[in-house]
């Protein structure tokens, strides 16, 4: 375990967390983003990294991964560390003021502030809604990839018709003893070489595919799976398939998550903040982005860009009190210049 001191904690690297780090930044304070999955760009990456935004002031069009590609860069002269696929888990208050804050992979941050860009959560794997199906989870059920050599000779149940259930049916066609693949539908969210690379390991008989099927029961002891009922979208039995390890891919749904475990006033699914410092209610904990509500609220990029400009200068006043900030025009002020490690006079 290692505790990392920074000014200011960012929890969501989606687009308003990254835009945070740059007006952190300009203030001269440091920050570190923490987010529950592996990339950066929260929903821009994760649901629509190829879709054309058409509303980001300035930019007449772009994609989601485009835009996120844009803020990575516009953030660099900042430096701030990213601690990615760790879930924040813990906020707690220090004796001596600021926060602890804690992830799910045992990292801990001491700051000054937490600025909370959670988006509409932290994005979690769609379960597998079979009866019993929690008791196999990590052991012989997984939703997500950690080693591969896991499944090296084993009897492999894969779920679902997207990419990610396609390349890892193909990655682990070599390793595996047998797979079988099950997808609620015949129709595929997957690139169509994908799709037509595993049809051809069906018809050389290399592996056992069910399309229109569905899990109907999980067999096992001890958290490790010994069998699984297929059936057809009637309720018919397909087949029952013996299985050492089962991997299910249904995408992934946003959920609030821990950040309602926080003490923060919350509202339906959304922390309530002022619009004068974005602040929730706990002092030293700020909200930007769709996790917030405000009167007025539009879930807009461009008003968490607005949020997490007027944030920061609220969390330079609350670490520096003392400190008369004023407004520089990035154009003009060589301070500004300066942080940014530019020299527009060449
Ligand atoms: C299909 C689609 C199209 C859209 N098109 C537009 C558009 O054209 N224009 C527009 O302005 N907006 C658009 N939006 C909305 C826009 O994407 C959101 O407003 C924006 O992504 C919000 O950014 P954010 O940084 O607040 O949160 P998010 O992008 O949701 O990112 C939040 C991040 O926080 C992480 N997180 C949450 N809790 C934790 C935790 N406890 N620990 C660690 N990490 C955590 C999540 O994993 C996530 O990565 C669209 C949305 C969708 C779904």
């Amino acid at each position: 375990m290692s505790t990392v001191t920074t000014d200011v904690v960012i929890i969501g690297a989606g687009p308003c967390g990254l835009f945070q780090v740059f007006e952190l930044g300009l203030l001269d304070l440091k920050s570190v983003v923490v987010d529950s999955i592996a990339e950066a760009g929260g929903q821009c990456v994760e649901l629509y990294p190829d879709k054309p935004i058409y509303d980001i002031p300035a930019v007449p069009e772009c994609t989601g991964q485009e835009l996120i590609d844009s803020l990575m860069k516009q953030i660099e002269p900042f430096g701030a560390q990213f601690y990615l696929g760790q879930e924040v888990t813990e906020v707690t208050p220090r004796d001596e003021g600021g926060f602890h804050v804690v992830t799910a992979a045992d990292q801990h941050f001491d700051c000054q502030a937490v600025v909370i860009a959670g988006g509409l959560g932290s994005f979690q794997p769609r379960r597998l809604r079979v009866p019993g199906a929690d008791a196999f989870e990590d052991v012989s059920l997984h939703y997500r990839v950690r080693n591969p050599e896991q499944y090296d000779g084993s009897r492999l149940l894969i779920l679902g018709g997207g990419d990610s259930a396609l390349d890892w049916v193909l990655e682990l066609a070599g390793r595996a003893e047998r797979i079988t693949l099950v997808h609620r539908r015949d129709g595929w969210r997957a690139v169509d070489a994908s799709v037509n690379k595993m049809k051809d390991l069906v018809a050389a008989g290399k592996m056992d595919l069910y399309e229109n099927a569905r899990i109907q029961r999980l067999d096992g002891e001890d958290g490790k799976l010994t069998s699984a009922t297929i059936i057809n979208r009637d309720g018919e039995e397909l087949a029952q398939v013996p299985v050492d390890r089962a991997l299910a891919f249904f995408g992934l749904a946003p959920k609030l998550g821990p950040i309602a475990n926080w003490g923060l006033e919350i509202k339906g699914k959304s922390l309530p903040v002022d619009t004068e410092k974005f602040q929730t209610s706990v002092e030293g904990i700020y909200a930007v982005g769709d996790v917030n509500t405000y009167p007025g609220k539009k879930k807009l990029i461009l008003s968490g860009f607005h949020e997490a400009a007027l944030a920061a200068f609220a969390i330079k006043k609350q670490i520096f009190p003392d400190q008369k900030v004023h407004l520089q025009y990035t154009t003009t002020s060589p301070v500004m210049h300066e942080r940014l490690g530019v020299n527009p006079d060449g």
